[in-house]
């Protein structure tokens, strides 16, 4: 819990960020150079704390959707991973990530063996040990199954020092892989540093419940949603964060499953609502399938209609201050970015500016025969420190460029940053009831709280 005046603080921090960055939606990224020279020559750069290179920038290749272990009886499933690694090799072979991850979906655990299901990872990451290069993963539904556990996948990657998936929020209900690495300075050799970026990844769940049953004998589906305890541990964390270290760190989310303002702004006009110039991409999957699509309460696998079982997740990725972009997996024929600034029909929560993007299918297992690729995001300190904005493309396995563009945090609706001001402090004060706004006065926003007990007290912070 934060006293008034560090949220204050953060919040006219975050704001001030917000006035001071450029007012622009995703645009098309000057051409990017084929080869860049390769970072990590040891296992050092494996195990060290991650930095900005000394060049200022920071680079992130996103495999998703993987699928390893597919038809593992027959000839076709190894056929299968022989590919991926290759297609991963492709793509690593023109592009140096300081950071691999890998976005749900690593193994296709409906077909895996329980006595073998997690030796899939050792081939995953042989591309990257050869390398030295550290990877981080969130897990995915098919990571998720009776005979496979997203436990024990990670105590698989843990037996190579590369690893840097974690697990800090415990309980059934919260899944695996929600943790964050921090990014320092170049030259930060240890903890102790001030973060410059923050990578948050979190667990959507979904497939199975590992070997349980329910009394009929069935499998026990799992939740496909990022739980409300792991929103709650987010917000908390982030703001507490940014008291810390008095200001806002920039921040990118990874998430297999997509929520449901992907799909709102995917299916608000029609077909037409992704617009190739300025959404670049693939849009194959439409609808899209989000986090709660078809999951039922009493176990059977849909088809439910979807109930909202992500809305405490999407509040606190609309109120995180700072947070550029959302990277998803899951729909493999989806591979645009849209920027979610606005209260979109039927939806209860209101986008602040945030990205939400999609990667590109990376394995040849799972549905499609979209050409294989990896989504890659480059931060520089300077256009963190100037606009909030990092650069993206995806990197088809054969060579090509596409989809390159410009994504910044901030957007210019007041009424937005408005509300998630509002709703943010009414969160950090649960005992305290908006009681009216006072309206946008010399740039600044100012609403007063009733407490329940308490007398009112004025909340005041910087306008757009
Ligand atoms: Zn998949």
């Amino acid at each position: 819990m934060m006293t008034t005046n560090m949220t204050l603080t953060v919040v006219r921090t975050t704001l001030l960020l917000a006035a001071l960055a450029a007012v622009s939606v995703s645009q098309p990224a000057p051409p990017l150079p084929v080869k860049s020279p390769k970072r990590c020559r040891s296992l050092d750069c494996a195990t060290k704390p991650l930095t900005f290179g000394l060049d200022g920038t920071f680079q992130l290749s996103i495999f998703e959707d993987l699928h390893f272990g597919e038809n593992a009886w027959d000839f076709r499933g190894p056929e299968k991973d022989r590919k991926s690694v290759r297609a991963m090799d492709r793509v690593l072979d023109r592009e140096s990530p300081d950071l691999v991850v890998l976005n749900g979906d690593l193994i296709a655990g409906e077909n895996a063996f329980l006595e073998n299901s997690t030796v899939y990872v050792d081939q995953i990451v042989a591309p990257l040990l050869r390398r030295h290069l550290p990877w981080a993963s969130a897990y995915g539904n098919h990571d998720h199954e009776f005979n496979l556990s997203a436990a024990a996948i990670l105590e698989r990657e843990r037996k190579w020092p590369n690893s840097r998936t974690g697990s800090m929020v415990a309980g059934r209900e919260a899944g695996v892989s929600n943790y964050f690495l921090p990014v320092y300075p170049p030259g930060c050799s240890q903890d102790g540093c001030v973060p410059e970026l923050i990578l948050w990844f979190f667990d959507s769940r979904g497939g199975w419940y590992f070997q349980e049953r329910n009394p009929a004998g069935r499998r026990r589906a799992q939740p496909n949603w990022v739980d409300a305890t792991v929103a709650t541990w987010f917000r908390q964390t982030s703001a507490a964060m940014a008291a810390r270290f008095g200001r806002t760190i920039p921040s990118l989310a990874f998430v297999h499953i997509p929520t449901n303002a992907s799909r709102a702004l995917q299916t608000v006009n029609g077909r037409a609502s992704v617009n190739p110039n300025l959404q670049p991409g693939t849009n194959d999957d439409y609808p899209l399938a989000q986090q709660g699509r078809d999951w039922c309460s009493d176990g059977r696998n849909g088809p439910c209609a979807y109930g909202g079982q992500d809305v405490p997740f999407m509040q606190a990725l609309a109120s995180t201050p700072g947070l550029i972009a959302v990277f998803s997996g899951h729909d493999h024929g989806n591979t645009w970015c849209y920027k979610w600034d606005r209260r979109v029909p039927g939806m209860s929560v209101a986008g602040n500016g945030v990205n939400l993007c999609f990667g590109q299918h990376s394995g040849y297992g799972g549905y499609g025969n979209w050409p294989r690729g990896a989504r890659q995001v480059r931060l520089s300190r300077e256009k963190l420190r100037t606009s909030l904005e990092v650069d993206t493309w995806i990197r088809l396995e054969s060579g090509t460029v596409v989809g390159s563009v410009s994504l910044n945090a901030t957007t210019h609706n007041p009424d937005i940053n408005h509300a998630n001001h509002i709703a943010m402090a009414s969160e950090n004060f649960p005992s305290l009831n908006v009681q009216r706004f006072h309206g946008i006065d010399g740039g600044y926003i100012s609403a007063t709280l009733l407490g329940a007990s308490r007398e009112l007290s004025d909340l005041t912070c910087p306008g757009t």
